[in-house]
């Protein structure tokens, strides 16, 4: 090993100690514990300058220049975040029949709100969104200003760390949202009927849906952990370096999500419970990140360990999360009846074209911020007509920044596109070969081998993604 590799590892070990203490402090705030904000602020002085002793030294690989980088910006936006997080807390509030609603608690408040008072908070929210809109845009332009001075512009990096040029990207999201428009209106007008009595309206989005569509829908007797733990035990993903966070607290993320603390050895998953259906469907999503995170093997460099593009680290949440389809899962295993495996079956597709039909509108604006440099204005202009264009509904462009991915990522949202594709394709092919593949040791081990090898695995290249299958898979119930 020469000197200069040698010193690499050991940037790359002191990197990972300090971005591991770092993501401790934030798993802390994100689940509603005290943490310490006066420890972020020296953590992310330390990894700014580590970040520049990288960019001294080296430009390769081009990750961890990107990385670097990133903890420069990290420094200077930090404080915007955690800003951003206190505001919505704070501000972002409401009060219905005397209880207080507030941003985090918004998404358990609507699963079982009337329909007025559900249009009320929505528009409440949107109303004081304008309190949280400046910090949003200074972090993204502080971020546009840092990058750019070292050459790197956002959307190009997405494309170069996903394998595929923006063309395609763009073309996969149009395939998907023309496939899929029709179908998917005419069935949210069905569904808007049953559970509204009435036609779609823009604050029935897609959180209030995927809880109000399956209500009627009665949870497996299994609770949500004990099936993911079977399925790993059945699937030799058992050992146990994968921890969770089920409490309900006030001021928890009310999102379900996975921290990949250390990777492979500290992998942690967060949920609320809802009391739906649902559960099981975060759980298999978060459990599906966790198995996937802590089967990479520890002796890769640190940046193939860690640099996980977000089409990769969304494929393998997607295939587990992809069982609540699959209706020998939910008979055989869960033990549904048929009847009732079907109508969950017809109303996850349903949700899923939802999902694809936001998710592309949230993409095309994502694409447009950073390819016409929209201003603040433009922003809500632009959002609202993609969402017309996509979802046929007047959404207040202002929503974007209530929700949880879109004001804080750079890109992220296409990934769940690309995931889709990926893990229908990914299911298809364990079930042929494996048939019950969740319970089955063998397809464990094959999974495995397509997590193993961090950024090197052949999922992370999306250079031709091929929407036929999910696209076939969507039509059964059309
Ligand atoms: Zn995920």
């Amino acid at each position: 090993m020469n000197n200069n590799n040698q010193n690499l590892t050991q940037w790359c070990e002191h990197q990972e100690r300090i971005s591991v203490e770092l993501r401790k402090e934030h798993w802390k705030l994100q689940i509603g514990l005290p943490y310490s904000k006066e420890k972020i602020g020296l953590l992310e002085t330390q990894s700014k300058k580590h970040g520049e002793t990288f960019l001294q030294h080296w430009k390769k690989p081009e990750v961890l220049y990107w990385e670097a980088v990133g903890s420069i910006s990290g420094e200077k936006t930090y404080q915007l975040e955690l800003k951003l997080e206190e505001l919505r807390r704070t501000k972002i509030t409401s009060i219905i029949a005397g209880k207080a609603i507030n941003w985090p608690t918004w998404r358990q408040f609507a699963a079982s709100a009337t329909d007025q008072q559900r249009k009320k908070v929505f528009d409440e929210f949107v109303e004081k969104s304008k309190s949280i809109a400046p910090v949003i845009h200074e972090k993204f332009d502080k971020e546009t200003r840092i990058f750019s001075d070292y050459g790197l512009e956002p959307l190009s990096m997405y494309c170069k760390d996903h394998h595929m040029s923006l063309t395609v990207l763009q073309k996969t999201v149009r395939t998907l949202a023309s496939a899929i428009k029709k179908p998917f209106l005419k069935q949210w007008n069905e569904y808007s009927k049953e559970l509204f009595g009435r036609k779609p309206a823009y604050y029935d989005d897609l959180y209030v849906l995927r809880n109000k569509i399956f209500s009627g829908i009665q949870p497996p007797h299994k609770k949500p952990l004990a099936i993911i733990q079977e399925i790993r035990n059945k699937q030799g993903f058992g050992k146990n370096n994968i921890r969770e966070d089920a409490a309900d607290r006030p001021k928890k993320y009310p999102s379900p999500f996975c921290s990949f603390i250390k990777i492979p050895t500290d992998i942690r998953v967060s949920y609320k419970a809802e009391g739906s259906i649902n559960d099981v469907t975060s759980v298999l999503h978060e459990y599906g990140h966790a198995i996937h995170a802590s089967s990479i093997r520890q002796e890769l460099p640190y940046w193939i360990r860690y640099n996980l593009n977000e089409g990769l680290a969304e494929s393998f949440s997607t295939l587990y999360e992809d069982l609540m389809h699959n209706h020998e899962f939910l008979t055989d295993y869960l033990g549904l009846s048929h009847t009732v495996a079907h109508d969950l079956i017809k109303r996850i597709h349903f949700i899923r074209m939802f999902a694809i039909a936001f998710y592309c509108a949230n993409s095309l604006f994502k694409i447009d911020y950073w390819k016409k440099n929209l201003s603040p204005a433009q922003c809500d202009k632009n959002y609202a007509g993609h969402i017309k264009e996509c979802m046929n509904v007047n959404m207040p462009g202002e929503y974007w920044k209530l929700h949880h991915i879109l004001p804080e990522a750079m890109m992220y949202v296409p990934s769940y596109l690309l995931a889709m594709i990926r893990a229908a394709e990914l299911g298809r092919n364990l079930q042929n070969k494996h048939g019950a593949w969740w319970t089955s040791a063998s397809a464990g081990q094959d999974l495995r081998k397509i997590m193993q090898d961090g950024s090197e695995s052949p999922i992370a290249d999306f250079h031709a993604p091929n929407t036929d299958l999910l696209i076939e898979d969507l039509q059964e119930q059309w």
